[in-house]
């Protein structure tokens, strides 16, 4: 090892579903899905350190109930280690904080984004030098999101998600978005999207108009074709949800999408200084976490050596 690796940090995005299709439950419990991500620049980061054994600490901003995030055993930081460790036969041994900046349980993959984070950073640190496909493998392994959060800028999902191709998106798009308090857990709003959808079709609707609609680079066509297939379910779960997308939509943006499974919203805006505008409207009409954020940016990087 070299001196450099005695802690790292790495950052990796929150991400934004563009279009979310999904199609009929499959046999094995996973929908099958088309998506078009888009990783935003709203960030967790994970720093590592040499240790003789294995701890995990978390941090969180004060609109993050710092019980939602699980301690270590049951984080998908130990997982992602785990299997790293594993896939080299060596003990895995660190001592890791995360900094939460990604709303917990809000349907914008945080912990995929920490897992991500985890195997770059761990990599390094243990100077294993994981080939770019097995961190794949080993991402699709923790969660469909995963693969996603490595890439980062705009790629379309397949499979349950964890198929990742990278989207030509020379744009830089400017979103607001708003979380709650109380997340939603993602296969309750699954579980609920089949109740509402029994006859879903087997194969998921097509991202082929999202994909069209990006490559203009303007973004009152893109918010016309902005979809989620469990926007739905994740509105009949939480009501509040259907006021909150109408009101950013009345104070300015073009388009208010539930992110994913929810419960965050968030607004796909003309530019900066619109967004700017929707988030202060926003907040006067009293939600007090609101985000700015624009996409794509990368995936989970490196930020820091010493
Ligand atoms: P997704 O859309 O990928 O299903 P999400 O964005 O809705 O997920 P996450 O913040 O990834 O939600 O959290 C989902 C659950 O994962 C949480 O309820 C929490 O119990 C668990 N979890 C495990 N590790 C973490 C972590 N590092 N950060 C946040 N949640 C974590």
């Amino acid at each position: 090892m070299t001196d450099h690796q005695s802690g790292i940090t790495v950052r990796a995005p929150a991400k934004i579903n563009l279009h979310l299709g999904v199609g009929a439950r499959r046999e094995d419990g996973f929908h099958p899905l088309v998506t078009v991500y888009q990783a935003v620049g709203l960030c967790d980061d994970v720093r590592v350190e040499r240790s003789p054994g294995w701890t995990l600490g978390v941090t969180v901003p004060d609109w993050i109930d710092p019980d939602a995030v699980p301690v270590t055993g049951d984080n998908i930081v130990d997982r992602a280690a785990g299997l790293l460790a594993a896939h080299h036969g060596i003990e895995a041994r660190a001592a890791v904080s995360v900094t939460k900046a990604i709303p917990v349980a809000g349907g914008m993959a945080g912990g995929s984004a920490d897992a991500a984070a985890a195997l770059v950073a761990l990599d390094r640190l243990w100077d294993v030098h994981t080939s770019d496909d097995d961190l794949l493998r080993i991402a699709a392994e923790l969660g469909s999101d995963v693969p996603f959060a490595l890439l980062g800028g705009t790629a379309l999902g397949t499979g349950r998600g964890e198929l990742v191709e990278p989207v030509v998106d020379s744009s830089t798009w400017w979103w607001v978005a708003v979380p709650s308090r109380e997340g939603l857990s993602t296969p309750a709003v699954y579980r609920r999207h089949d109740e509402l959808n029994p006859d879903a079709p087997e194969e998921p609707e097509s991202a082929a108009t999202l994909l069209l609609a990006l490559a203009t680079g303007n973004p009152g066509i893109l918010a016309g074709a902005l979809h989620n297939d469990l926007e739905a379910a994740a509105v009949d779960l939480r009501p509040d949800l259907a006021d909150l997308l109408a009101l950013g939509e009345d104070s300015g943006a073009l388009r208010g999408l539930v992110s994913g499974s929810g419960p965050t919203c968030v607004f796909l805006t003309a530019g900066a200084d619109e967004a700017r505008a929707v988030a202060g409207e926003l907040v006067g009409a009293g939600h007090d976490v609101v985000l700015v954020a624009n996409g794509p940016v990368a995936g989970a990087h490196v930020v820091t050596y010493a």
